[in-house]
């Protein structure tokens, strides 16, 4: 680290990744916005009615399709039933996404997710790659350039190895171990509705890894431009709690929700002040 580099700023909210350009993508293979406006707040409608009423599924669907319901009453009977917790209804709309150019570091988190989720990713061991990508950090990019230049030259080095296993007739399986994390790569996933809100809870938090972050940003993106209405439950998980989690977040620098800690301080005065006063607070 250059000595003379000026310490880095602390900001309320971690920087958001999305100031740097960092060249991977997510995009939306399937449904586009007819079959999502069509269709699918139908489906998730027919799975949420068919618990509380006589009508046959075939029919609320017939119907929802065919315009004969409002569709602000439907909206809010799924906010409701998602707002419960009753996420089985969401389960059975999917969306399809293929995602380019992110890191190793970053599809190793991704695929961690297991419930309500698939995967194919790029194999290193049956592509040869002629000119593996990688990712540069913005941290390294705009650190001091002779530590940059190293990391590029460690990089560069560990990819020309690889060329040069390759070229001496080592298996692509075996010449892969000298890949770095950075190393670019691409998936297709699809995940229904549910494990996508899920997912976004978490990678869309503060304390997430700033690439995953990112990408989830894109996705949640991609999912207002077919529906701004199913795009708005895809949000840090704080935002539907009502309050932050994360034990990384204790000193309270990010804003978005107060931290637990402080929601049961806040509690306890509020318990000691009516006490002291001869109530106590109802607690359920
Ligand atoms: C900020 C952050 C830091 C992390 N740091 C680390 C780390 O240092 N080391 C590390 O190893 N991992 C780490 N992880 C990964 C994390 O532990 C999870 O593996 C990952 O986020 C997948 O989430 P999930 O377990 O909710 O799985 P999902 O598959 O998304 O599961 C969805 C939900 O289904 C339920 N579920 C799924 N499978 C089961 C099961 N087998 N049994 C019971 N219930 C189940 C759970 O309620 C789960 O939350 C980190 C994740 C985040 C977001």
């Amino acid at each position: 680290m250059n000595p003379e580099a000026a310490p880095r700023e602390k900001t309320g909210i971690p920087r958001n990744p999305g100031r740097h350009e960092l060249g991977l993508s997510a995009k939306l293979l399937f449904p586009d916005r007819d079959i999502v406006e069509r269709f699918y707040v139908p489906i998730i409608y027919t799975a949420c009615r068919t618990c509380y009423s006589e009508m046959a599924p075939e029919e609320i669907f017939r119907k929802a399709v065919d315009g004969e319901f409002d569709q602000a009453k439907m909206q809010k009977l799924i906010n409701g039933v998602i707002e419960s917790g009753h996420g089985s209804t969401i389960e059975h709309i999917v969306f399809t996404f293929a995602i380019s150019g992110v890191s190793r570091t970053l599809s190793h988190q991704l695929v961690r997710h297991r419930a309500g989720v698939a995967f194919d990713q790029q194999s290193q061991r049956y592509v040869k790659f002629k000119d593996a990508a990688t990712m540069l950090p913005g941290t390294i990019a705009e650190a001091d350039p002779g530590l940059r230049g190293k990391f590029e030259d460690q990089v560069e080095g560990s990819l020309d190895l690889y060329d040069e296993l390759v070229k001496a007739g080592i298996p692509g399986e075996d010449a892969r171990f000298v890949f770095p994390n950075a190393t670019r790569t691409n998936l297709v996933m699809t995940a229904n509705l549910r494990a996508l809100i899920h997912m976004s809870g978490l990678r869309l938090c503060t304390m997430a890894q700033w690439e995953i972050r990112r990408l989830f940003q894109l996705i949640r993106h991609e999912i207002f431009q077919v529906s701004p209405f199913l795009g708005t439950f895809l949000a840090p998980k704080c935002v539907p709690l009502g309050y932050c989690d994360e034990m990384g977040n204790r000193d309270g620098h990010c804003p978005i929700r107060p931290h637990k800690d402080r929601v049961l301080d806040a509690w306890a005065e509020k318990a000691k002040a009516a006490r002291a006063a001869g109530r106590e607070l109802p607690v359920a």
